[in-house]
């Protein structure tokens, strides 16, 4: 009996684990081939800006999955191995070392890079992206030889290395070249309150200004210049200016991109028995339950994990749709962020709880009923926010905001 040709998953991190894991546990029986470029084993990301940083997440606590789990689920993992070249009317994948692979079902699960910043100085030494356990791993070992860390940028990543590197004891400076915190993500309440918490707790953010270059004593960072000439001296920087998905194999292979590869719902691209899935997807759903679908690159874990769960069931002949309300955390000095929904501008903002107390939920309203909610240090209401999202009721906004009303009643009700 001739052998199937495999799955062959490109991306070996949460989407493409996730998507191999999901296949075996639907019953997909062709071999799975997965190559990932990264010499780990598939590692979790989000304690790279961390507990891997602040000490509390040891390194050997990072694994995705046992080390039994891909010989169990006979999954053929390569590493250190980077796809070069895709030929999908041949369905071949050309790898690095030469070697050309035939599939009958092709996985993108490529992911994202750090957006480059184009400014003098970059190379360094002591300037650091951070993506990958090796960024972190030279994060982590300048700020035991440093006092003064810039952070540049003040999305959630560059806060969370800021939160870190802080209560580590170094001397931080955020640089955002928006206006306010977190403008991509947040609405201007809450990038007020972030910043607010962040200069308490002892971080010096600069907003508004953007960089002009990073300069450095023999061959070594010890300043950062803003575009109106200030200087901020450091020993070390850390870039934190977003990232853009690996589309180049893609692009290449004539495959739709656009801020992505574009996917339907179940993670199909534009070519025949080629899925793509996580952060490196833009796929189309709805931005509320029951909305009109509009194509959405989400990054986070749970976007790439239901991604890879609605490409695997394609795999095995099932339709099982991403229709899930997105969320995301965020873990700054003991503040526990977390983001249910996507808020818009126009939504009507309801407050639960104090900002003062560090201890809240900001709801948003659209057409009266709960489209979004951020908590701050309050779990449990935000798992009951994802289920009113997902309920789409309307909710009287004071019933929201009475906190001797309980979420779950509502839950209940709705
Ligand atoms: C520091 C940090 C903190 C984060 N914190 C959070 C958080 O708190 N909560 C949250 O929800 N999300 C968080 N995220 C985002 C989350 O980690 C991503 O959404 C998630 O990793 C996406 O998974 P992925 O599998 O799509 O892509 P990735 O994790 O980017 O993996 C893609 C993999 O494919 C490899 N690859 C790319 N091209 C090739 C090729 N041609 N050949 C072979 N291999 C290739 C890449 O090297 C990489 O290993 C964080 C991310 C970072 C970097």
């Amino acid at each position: 009996m001739a052998t199937q040709a495999p799955l062959v998953i490109v991306g070996a991190s949460y989407a493409g684990t996730q998507l191999a894991a999901s296949a075996r546990e639907l019953g997909f029986e062709a071999p799975i081939v997965m190559v990932g470029d990264e010499r780990h084993a598939p590692y979790q990301r989000p304690p790279l800006s961390k507990g891997l940083l602040t000490g509390k997440t040891p390194v050997d606590r990072l694994e995705l999955r046992g080390p039994d789990f891909f010989a169990q689920n006979d999954i053929d993992l390569r590493l250190g191995l980077r796809a070069t070249a895709l030929d999908t009317r041949e369905r071949t994948v050309t790898f690095d070392d030469g070697t050309v692979q035939p599939y009958g079902w092709l996985a993108l699960a490529t992911g994202a890079r750090c957006r480059p910043l184009s400014v003098p100085g970059t190379g360094l030494e002591g300037v650091f992206n951070l993506r990958t356990l090796d960024d972190a791993l030279g994060v982590a070992g300048a700020l035991a030889r440093s006092k003064r860390a810039c952070v540049i940028g003040g999305g959630f990543i560059g806060l969370e290395v800021a939160s870190a590197l802080s209560t580590r004891g170094a001397d931080v400076t955020v640089i955002e070249s928006q206006p306010r915190l977190l403008a991509r993500v947040f609405p201007a309440p809450m990038s007020e309150y972030v910043a607010a918490a962040h200069r308490r707790r002892g971080v010096s953010l600069v907003t508004g200004r953007g960089v002009r270059q990073l300069h450095g004593k023999q061959g070594r960072i010890d300043a950062v210049e803003l575009d109106d000439g200030t200087h901020i001296e450091c020993d070390m920087a850390v870039l934190g200016t977003g990232v853009l998905p690996n589309t180049d194999l893609a692009e290449q292979a004539g495959i739709a991109t656009g801020n992505g590869i574009l996917v339907d719902a179940s993670g199909r691209s534009s070519v025949p028995r080629v899925l793509a899935a996580g952060d490196v997807a833009n796929m189309a759903m709805p931005a509320v339950p029951g909305g009109r679908a509009v194509h959405l690159r989400l990054e986070s874990i749970q976007a790439a994990n239901d991604g890879a769960r609605a490409a695997a069931a394609v795999l095995v002949d099932r339709e099982q749709p991403f229709t899930g309300v997105p969320w995301f955390w965020s873990d700054q000095f003991e503040l526990k962020f977390q983001m249910a929904g996507l808020p818009a501008s126009g939504d009507t903002t309801v407050l639960r709880g104090d900002t003062a107390t560090d201890r809240f939920t900001l709801f948003y309203l659209r057409d009266g009923a709960v489209a979004a909610a951020h908590s701050v240090n309050r779990p449990a209401e935000h798992m009951q926010s994802r289920k009113l999202i997902a309920s789409a009721a309307r909710i009287a906004p004071q019933l929201l905001a009475d906190e001797s009303v309980d979420l779950k009643s509502l839950v209940a009700a709705a």
